[in-house]
């Protein structure tokens, strides 16, 4: 499978992966090449984001509006969060490392004045844990104050950073969301909206932003609408945030989508639409339907909870098990696993019972506190596991470590078959576009056939649901979405090496690169 995997992801652009110790060569014109470390597939320096946004105009509360906001956007990232206000004068920002109740406080809220602000959760992609990549990043340009929120991934971030860099910029911060305030500056326009519409022109990827000025705030999507990003209103007041849970908590009402490629902007004028760039076909992460979104979201116009049931409704048609009950590995899976009962007429129980008090393993930075988590976290009920056929639904196998835990701990308590089924197709390949695969375990379904991920997670039976059937649980058409993890069809190529930690890397070699691309290829 390796080879197959290593072939398609490098026609789609990607490097091919060396033997360990290797590299592959950065090359530009007018520029040595030099030896960076490979990125895929081999260790877990590779573009990865879980990030949350919201934003809110015309509000004499926006700082607390914010705050609430991201209570609800906090399953999206957990490293870090922030706040920036405006009352039409001036800004204030608070931010800090750990979650939203850990860096807020009543007081640190009544110190960020104004009628709009924007926040922002984060779980690290490009940069370390640190509080200058904490977002939203505040700069000052032209005499006022610009701060943006990022939920996404650039795919030429790397490049542009270099050219920036060769051209004298100095950045603050190890991000990729970082350039486009740079380019925003480079690119200046007769106003802060020009100046982003020219900024977004030389970036590539996926992006849903949102930024404050002392006066305004402007929601901008991607061309290809990758992440969900979604507007609200609250008497009078304006909100555009990532899922509409965030909406739903502060009582605002659902309006619409930002639309792939739009860019609205909300001051004391209203609310204005600008599409500025050329219409590209939609590509929704529809892992975000399978997995990453909050199953009382609605993203890309369709509710969550409803698709996932229908996912667990598709598995029951592919994979029709005789079993004695249907359980989830809470929360993953949950949605699913009801829409398979609800199928089968199979009873559905809760086989082991979650800890709420400890975070989702998925998203856990590092594998110690992964294996512990996956300790701490699920306890099984004995008594309802005892002699019995038990199907598991799981929403995605990733690396497959603590799946393998936790079939384990059912064979413990008793289980006398264990099957899985899951609501999604196997993910042979990595994701560039803002969610987190592949750490040093690597994507498990890119290295193994089925039989023997069965195998290794010590299974009775092992089935993924097809391609064709997760779409159409979504009741939308192929052509609305990325499929990039499972099919190593990219609709955005990454340009050059890339990975976490590449901007605190010395990689952008001196000399003038202004209009030049950058290209990777093997040593
Ligand atoms: S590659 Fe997979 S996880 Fe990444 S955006 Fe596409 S569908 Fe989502």
């Amino acid at each position: 499978m390796l080879p197959v995997l290593f072939a398609q992801a490098e026609a789609c652009g990607y490097p091919k992966p060396l033997a360990q110790g290797q590299g592959f060569k950065v090359k530009t014109e007018n520029r040595k090449q030099k030896t960076v470390n490979p990125v895929i597939l081999q260790d877990d320096r590779k573009p990865r984001e879980h990030c949350g946004i919201f934003g809110i105009y015309g509000h004499p509360e926006a700082a607390r509006l914010t705050y609430f906001g991201l209570y609800a956007l906090q399953h999206r990232g957990q490293e870090s969060c922030g706040i920036v206000t405006g009352d039409g004068q001036r800004v204030s920002q608070h931010r800090g490392l750990g979650l939203v109740p850990e860096v807020f406080n009543k007081d640190i809220l009544e110190r960020l004045p104004g009628h709009l602000g924007i926040g922002h959760v984060r779980y690290s992609t490009t940069g370390s844990t640190v509080l200058i990549n904490a977002q939203p990043f505040l700069v000052q340009h032209g005499g006022q104050s610009i701060a943006i929120a990022h939920n996404g991934t650039l795919t030429n971030a790397r490049e542009i950073r270099c050219r920036l860099e060769d051209a004298g910029s100095i950045f603050q911060s190890t991000m990729d969301t970082e350039i486009i305030v740079h380019l925003m500056a480079r690119h200046r326009g007769a106003n802060v909206v020009e100046s982003l519409i020219n900024a977004l022109e030389h970036v590539k990827g996926s992006y849903s932003l949102v930024l404050a000025t002392a006066d305004k705030v402007i929601a901008a999507r991607d061309p290809y609408g990758f992440r969900p990003l979604c507007l609200g209103q609250l008497n009078g007041s304006w909100l555009a945030t990532s899922e509409t849970c965030a909406l739903d908590l502060v009582q605002a009402d659902y309006w619409r989508e930002v639309e792939p490629g739009e860019i609205v902007v909300m001051d004391a004028g209203g609310l204005h639409s600008h599409k500025p760039f050329a219409p590209a076909p939609p590509k929704h992460c529809i892992f975000e339907f399978i997995y990453f979104a909050r199953p009382d979201s609605q993203i890309f116009g369709q509710s969550v909870y409803l698709v996932r049931k229908r996912l667990g409704a598709a598995l029951a048609r592919e994979h029709p098990l005789k079993g004695d009950l249907v359980m989830p590995f809470p929360d993953s899976g949950t949605y699913a696993a009801l829409g398979y009962a609800a199928a089968t007429g199979i009873p559905f129980e809760m086989g082991v019972i979650r800890n709420h008090y400890v975070g989702r393993t998925f998203i856990q930075p590092t594998q110690t506190m992964r294996d512990f988590s996956v300790r701490v976290k699920l306890n099984p009920v004995r008594e309802i596991l005892k002699g019995q056929r038990v199907i598991v639904i799981e929403d995605s196998i990733i690396r497959g470590t603590t799946t393998r835990s936790r079939v384990k701990s059912l064979r413990e308590a008793g289980a006398k078959e264990v099957s899985m089924l899951v609501s999604c197709p196997p993910h042979r390949f990595p994701c560039f576009y803002g969610i987190d695969f592949s750490q040093k375990g690597e994507l498990i379904a890119a290295q193994q056939e089925i039989d023997q991920i069965r195998d290794f997670l010590g299974l009775d039976y092992l089935g993924y649901l097809s391609l064709d059937g997760m779409v159409a649980a979504t009741q939308m058409d192929h052509d609305n979405f990325c499929l990039s993890c499972f099919s190593g069809d990219y609709p955005v190529l990454l340009e050059g090496d890339f990975s976490k930690t590449c901007f605190e890397e010395d990689l952008c070699a001196p000399g003038p690169l202004e209009g030049q691309p950058v290209v990777c290829e093997r040593e």
